[in-house]
């Protein structure tokens, strides 16, 4: 699912002769191999940021990453008032969010113009710096998914460096999918492959952590929802309809112990 939205206040990062690689070498490695491929323009790179850090993430761009998601491409954007869109690369968790897409991108909503915290950058920003991009990479991967990983971002800066940014429809089978396949050489099977395995293993840490402990029903259909923390806000089930529905609200059952 979706960054989390939290109101915390993007701290951009600086705007240098080159990008900001708070990466591991392989990270760095692949970056400028998908640049190239992706024939990005030189012009994009002093605004770009890029960080396998969740806290040095969340600062820049003021959003917090779910612990699922893998990697992340945030496009922050400057017109009288600080705006920001946000593309990330996780499993999608079951559940309708009453208010919330499910979609496993979503736009969030924009800053207001008090929020920004480095207004001395922006008094002499060029017209070139009128946004960034921010990536994050997870480092907990293994190295085929780090690659990928850095080249589906990147596909998402691509888009949005040429104006036509896309949603996804479903992580894995849709057309960014394709487009990573061809730029990268893996086939889909491969990269679901991937995906699968990285989820599932950052599912795992997530158990370790975080142990499930609400079973959550479906008044209609009667499926299961287990859950580590109660529901801070009303949700309901995702089989039974794909929008918020009160009707489907999802009902604390059992608590385990
Ligand atoms: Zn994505
Ligand atoms: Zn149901």
């Amino acid at each position: 699912m979706a960054a989390k939205r939290k109101p915390g206040l993007p701290a951009l990062p600086p705007v240098q002769a080159g990008p900001i690689l708070h990466a591991t070498p392989l990270v760095e490695r692949w970056f400028w191999h998908y640049w190239q491929r992706l024939g990005l323009p030189e012009s994009e790179l002093a605004l770009l940021a890029l960080t396998q850090d969740r806290r040095e993430y969340q600062r820049w761009t003021g959003k917090r990453l779910n612990f699922m998601v893998l990697g992340c491409y945030c496009y922050v954007q400057f017109a009288g008032k600080v705006s920001s869109s946000m593309a990330d690369r996780a499993s999608c968790k079951p559940g309708q969010t009453e208010g919330r897409r499910a979609s496993a991108m979503v736009p969030l909503p924009g800053f207001s113009e008090g929020s920004l915290s480095r207004p001395a950058v922006m008094e002499g920003a060029s017209e070139l710096a009128r946004h960034r991009h921010c990536i994050f990479i997870e480092p907990d991967m293994q190295p085929r998914s780090i690659e990928v990983t850095v080249a589906h971002e990147l596909i998402h800066l691509a888009d949005r460096v040429r104006g036509t940014p896309r949603r996804h429809r479903h992580h894995g089978y849709d057309s960014i999918a394709a487009d990573e396949a061809a730029i990268t050489g893996y086939d889909l099977e491969e990269l679901r492959r991937l995906l699968h395995e990285e989820s599932a293993r950052r599912e795992q840490l997530r158990r370790a952590r975080a142990p499930l402990r609400y079973i959550y029903v479906c008044p209609n259909c009667g499926k299961e929802y287990p859950r580590a923390r109660r529901y801070s806000r009303p949700v309901s089930c995702s089989l039974c309809d794909k929008a918020y529905n009160p009707r489907y609200r999802l009902l604390l059952a059992r608590e385990l112990l």
